[in-house]
């Protein structure tokens, strides 16, 4: 049984806890550097990238009066380079681009992927596409798209597990992975399956 922390700073992380949760594992809430060292990987939540980046600014500087003695970012950086799985899922997957077009918005930056963020257009046209994902079996997979990027360009050490609208909408480097849709809203779990076998 692995221990999956997901970062809760901001947007839909009690839905990834409920998922780990039913598929037998432990989750627990992110919100501080310490926290991380009784983790074997991470979810980054789908949310508002900007507002996380801010947050996560904010709640480093209080470090101070803790025993957190990295910003959160950081700590998290240093552990996937320590091979820590990460799984960013829509503004998780921004937060994990190493490149947001035209954006200087703070991130971990460490996935050799390029972003487009809202690239699917408002709120309003969020949609769920059916989309055949080889690596997931089968039967499609539903993918929720809400105010979502799209990966334009990829390293060479990526591998495009998902092509969509000229772009790509999965993909995995080394130990983290990413998703531009929201497998968290669904009820379909291969995705979080998918990562769990990564850990
Ligand atoms: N558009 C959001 C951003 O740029 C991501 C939306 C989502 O996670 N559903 O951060």
């Amino acid at each position: 049984m692995s221990t999956i922390g997901v970062l809760a700073l901001q947007g839909d992380f009690r839905e990834h806890i409920q998922k780990i949760t039913d598929l037998g594992h432990t989750a627990i809430e992110i919100r501080r550097t310490s926290e991380i060292d009784s983790i074997d990987g991470l979810i980054i939540p789908g949310g508002e990238s900007t507002t996380v980046a801010r947050l996560e600014k904010v709640t480093s500087e209080l470090k101070t009066t803790t025993s957190d003695s990295l910003p959160l970012f950081d700590a998290v950086k240093l552990a996937i380079r320590n091979g820590m799985p990460v799984w960013g899922t829509c503004m998780g997957s921004i937060i994990l681009a190493k490149d947001i077009e035209g954006s200087t918005q703070g991130r971990i930056g460490l996935m050799d992927i390029s972003v487009r963020r809202n690239a699917f257009g408002p709120q309003r046209v969020s949609s769920q596409i059916d989309l055949n994902i080889e690596a997931l079996g089968i039967q499609s997979y539903p993918c929720i798209f809400i105010r979502a990027p799209l990966f334009i360009q990829a390293g060479k050490d990526v591998e495009v597990i998902c092509e969509y609208k000229g772009g790509f909408v999965m993909a995995a480097e080394k130990k983290m992975l990413a998703t531009a849709f929201h497998p968290e809203l669904t009820n379909d779990l291969r995705v979080h399956k998918y990562f769990l076998e990564m850990i």
